[in-house]
C-alpha cells in the first residue's frame, strides 16, 4: 500500500492528510501538540481557496460553514474614502469568511478513520537520500513512508533541513485577532456591521461578520495590524495599547475594541520566509518530500492568501499523486509539484509584500504619497491579486 506521512495538523497538514486518505493512501499524521487545535480566529476564502477545498474534498460542506465577504473599500482614520466599496470583478465562488474552529472541525471531519492520527510528536529530524523512504525522528520513534508532505509551518523543521536557505524573519508588524460574539455588539448599524478595512500611519483594522447566514459559529472577527515588533505586555494591557492606539478612529472601530475581552485577543508577530526555498519538492527513495502550506511560503497576511495558497498546495499534489505508485512515477510527481507550485506561489508572495509596503507607509510624505495613490495604486494591487487568485482552477 503507498503510504505517506504528513507533518503537521494546521490547516495544509489537516487538508492534505484527508485527501490522500480519501484517494487510498495509508497516511500518519504526526502532530507535536498535544490536541489539533484552531487557534479562536477566522479567515478569508478567497475564491482560489474555496475552489481548492471544493476540488479536496466536494462533501466538505464548506459553503454551510462560510459566510459571504462583503465589498469594502478602504477608508481613513477619519472615515474618508480612500478606496470606495466596489463590486469584485469576476466569476466563480464568491469570497467568503469562516471561523478557523469550524474549518478545523470540518477539516478533522474529513479525516474519517482512515489516518492514523499522532499529536504531542514534534519531529526533529528528518533522513532522505539513497534508496532508503524518507522518514523523520521525534528522537524516540522514526516515522517512513513513500511520501513525506511537511506542512509543519512556518518553522518547519522538514523545510530547515531540506532548505536551509529559507529563513523565518519578521515582517516589521504584530497583529491581533479576536472573534466576537455578535450579542456584544448589538446595536452596530448595517453599515458598520459589514466591517471594512481602514489605514493609518503604520496601522490597519480589519473587520468582517461571520455566521452571517447562520453559518457556524458567529460574531464579529477583527484584525489589526501595527508597524513594530510584537508587545511583551499581558492580554489586557496589550488591549488597552490597541484601544490607545486607535482611539478616535471611525466607528464601529473603538466599539469593536471596547467589546473584546482580553482572552478572546490572539497577538502575534507577524512573520515571512525570506528568501523562499530554493525547492518545494525532494526526491527520496522511491519517492519524496513536498513542502506545503506556510512551511514553504508564509509571507505577510495583508492579501489573506496564506491558507488559501496551502489548500492550493494540497489539491495540486492530491491530483498528482491520486493515481500514482511508488517508484519512478512518484519521484517525477514530487518534482512536478515543484514545478506546478513554486513558480504560482512566489508570484503572490511579490503581490502580498508589495501590499505590505503600502501599509507600512508611516512618514507624513509617504503617508501623503500613499493616500494620494491608494485610489488607483490599491485596486491595480488587489486587482492583480485577484486574477492571481480567480482565475486559479484545480489541476485535473
Ligand atoms: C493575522 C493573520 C491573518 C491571516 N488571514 C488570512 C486570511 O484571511 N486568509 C488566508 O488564506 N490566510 C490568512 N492568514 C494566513 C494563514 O493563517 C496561514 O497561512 C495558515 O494558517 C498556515 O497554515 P499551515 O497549516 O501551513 O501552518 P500552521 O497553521 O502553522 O500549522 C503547522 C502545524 O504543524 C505543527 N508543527 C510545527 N512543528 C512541528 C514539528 N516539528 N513536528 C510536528 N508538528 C509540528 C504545529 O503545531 C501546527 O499544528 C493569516 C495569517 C495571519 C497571521
Amino acid at each position: 500500500m503507498r503510504t505517506a506521512v504528513v507533518v503537521g495538523a494546521g490547516i495544509a497538514g489537516l487538508a492534505a492528510a484527508g485527501a490522500l486518505a480519501r484517494d487510498g493512501w495509508q497516511v500518519t499524521l504526526l502532530e507535536s501538540g498535544e490536541r489539533i487545535a484552531a487557534s479562536p480566529t477566522a479567515l478569508v476564502l478567497w475564491p482560489n481557496g474555496r475552489r481548492a477545498l471544493q476540488a479536496l474534498d466536494p462533501d466538505g460542506g464548506w459553503s454551510a460553514i462560510a459566510s459571504p465577504l462583503p465589498d469594502g473599500g478602504v477608508r481613513r482614520p477619519d472615515g474618508q474614502w480612500l478606496a470606495a466599496p466596489r463590486a469584485r470583478p469576476g466569476a466563480g465562488p464568491a469570497p467568503a469568511v469562516v471561523h478557523l474552529e469550524d474549518l478545523y472541525d470540518a477539516l478533522v471531519a474529513g479525516l474519517g478513520d482512515r489516518v492514523d492520527i499522532r499529536t504531542g510528536i514534534a519531529v526533529t529530524g528528518v533522513r532522505t537520500g539513497g534508496v532508503q523512504r524518507p522518514s523523520v525522528t521525534d528522537g524516540r520513534s522514526r516515522f517512513e513512508a513513500d511520501l513525506l508532505v511537511a506542512a509543519d509551518g512556518i518553522d518547519s523543521r522538514v523545510r530547515r533541513a531540506l532548505a536551509p536557505e529559507a529563513a523565518a524573519v519578521g515582517s516589521g508588524f504584530a497583529a491581533w485577532q479576536a472573534v466576537i460574539p455578535g450579542y456584544r455588539v448589538p446595536d452596530l448599524p448595517a453599515d458598520q456591521a459589514a466591517g471594512g478595512e481602514t489605514l493609518g500611519a503604520g496601522y490597519r483594522f480589519v473587520s468582517m461578520p461571520l455566521g452571517g447566514r447562520a453559518a457556524g459559529r458567529g460574531g464579529v472577527y477583527w484584525v489589526a495590524t501595527a508597524a513594530g515588533a510584537p508587545r511583551p505586555e499581558s492580554p489586557a494591557t496589550q488591549l488597552e495599547l490597541l484601544r490607545r492606539w486607535f482611539a478616535n478612529w471611525h466607528a464601529p472601530v473603538g466599539a469593536l475594541l471596547a467589546a473584546t475581552r482580553p482572552e478572546d485577543l490572539v497577538p502575534q508577530e507577524v512573520r515571512e520566509l525570506r528568501p523562499l526555498p530554493r525547492a518545494y519538492g525532494f526526491r527520496a527513495g522511491p519517492g519524496g518530500v513536498v513542502l506545503l502550506g506556510d512551511a514553504a511560503h508564509a509571507m505577510p497576511h495583508h492579501l489573506g492568501q496564506g491558507a488559501c495558497l496551502a489548500f492550493e498546495d494540497a489539491a495540486t499534489l492530491r491530483a498528482l499523486v491520486a493515481e500514482t505508485q511508488p517508484g519512478s512515477a512518484l519521484c517525477a510527481a514530487v518534482e512536478e509539484y515543484d514545478r506546478a507550485r513554486r513558480p504560482r506561489t512566489t508570484s503572490v508572495v511579490r503581490q502580498s509584500r508589495r501590499m505590505s509596503a503600502v501599509v507600512q507607509a508611516r512618514g507624513r510624505l509617504a503617508l501623503r504619497a500613499r493616500n494620494a495613490a491608494l485610489g488607483s495604486l490599491r485596486p491595480r494591487i488587489l486587482g492583480h491579486a485577484h486574477d492571481l487568485t480567480a482565475d486559479w482552477q484545480p489541476p485535473e
